[in-house]
């Protein structure tokens, strides 16, 4: 019996101690703001038991991380003619890159960076009455949490600097794959990034990507076949320029977001979320990604 709450204790005493924690992300101003000695990680097993150490109770800024989400709603109401949107391949960049966008005709590399986000927000808006509270009311209804909210303070200091997701949506828009005005696509796109959650409730949303598209409460939102496509891009994809250090030292899908957030699972098993605010080059979560790392090597179990 691996004891998973003793492993979580130790990663997170290690990570508390770790002198260099990495760089919290500037570029929005109201994410400096943040305390890099913050570390959490909460671990949800197949049982639906939840393991947790340190600030796993904390929100913070769940970023890129909600590109997962508004992905999955997506594909959820448009099926397979989302890909005509935007394509599956890693991209090999950094996530705010514009060149490939404009070398590939507008059609972003895959949804988990900037240019294919906006896209699927750009979906949505066209599937959806009230995109922004839709999309609320679904994290909140996989999770069973009424609590969690948009944090209104991220998404306009997002407004006033996300000068990359301006050129980028325009870009797209220039090759007709923006069906609505740039402003109103950014809008909801920087409060899709701006949602506030805990390590905890990022286990309860990401819970179905681990049980074959069913939440804890056993309502399907994906098929298996829907949550084998998300997973895949999750694993080529979901790390910016590094997923493939990440799927070396981790070895399970997952994403990432500048708020020092990250969510893996290995399906059939377990779902885990990290939280430390400090960030490596790349832009992932410096002690994130090496208490992930840890404990894939410590329990002996990895996609592979
Ligand atoms: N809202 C951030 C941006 O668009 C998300 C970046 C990230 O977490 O990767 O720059």
């Amino acid at each position: 019996m691996i004891a998973i709450q003793d492993i979580l204790d130790t990663i997170t005493k290690e990570a508390k101690a770790e002198s260099h924690k990495g760089k919290v992300a500037n570029y929005i101003p109201e994410l400096a703001k943040v305390d890099k000695n913050k570390f959490g990680i909460g671990l949800l097993d197949e049982h639906g038991r939840l393991f947790k150490a340190g600030d796993a109770e904390e929100r913070f800024s769940i970023q890129s991380i909600s590109k997962v989400l508004t992905l999955s709603m997506a594909f959820g109401l448009l099926g397979n003619d989302l890909w005509k949107r935007v394509d599956v391949e890693p991209s090999g960049d950094p996530f705010n890159h514009l060149s490939l966008l404009e070398m590939e005709n507008g059609i972003p590399r895959n949804p988990l960076i900037n240019a294919g986000a906006i896209v699927i927000a750009d979906v949505l808006i066209s599937q959806l009455k009230n995109p922004k509270e839709a999309f609320l009311e679904y994290v909140r209804n996989i999770t069973n949490d009424p609590s969690i909210a948009y944090d209104t303070h991220v998404a306009a200091s997002e407004q006033k600097t996300g000068f990359r997701n301006y050129a980028a949506a325009n870009l797209i828009k220039s090759f007709n794959n923006l069906h609505h005005p740039v402003e109103e696509v950014l809008d909801f796109y920087f409060h899709a990034c701006s949602l506030s959650m805990s390590c905890e409730q990022l286990v309860h949303v990401f819970y179905m990507f681990s049980n074959r598209g069913k939440c804890l409460r056993n309502h399907e939102y994906l098929n298996t076949n829907q949550i084998k496509r998300i997973n895949a891009i999750m694993l080529t994809s979901g790390f910016y320029d590094e997923a493939g250090e990440f799927a070396f030292k981790v070895g399970l899908p997952g994403k990432s977001g500048v708020g020092g957030g990250i969510v893996a699972l290995l399906p059939g098993k377990f779902c885990v979320a990290t939280w430390s605010p400090g960030l490596n080059e790349k832009g992932n979560s410096k002690l994130g990604m090496q208490a992930l790392e840890k404990l894939t090597t410590r329990i002996g179990l990895s996609i592979f």
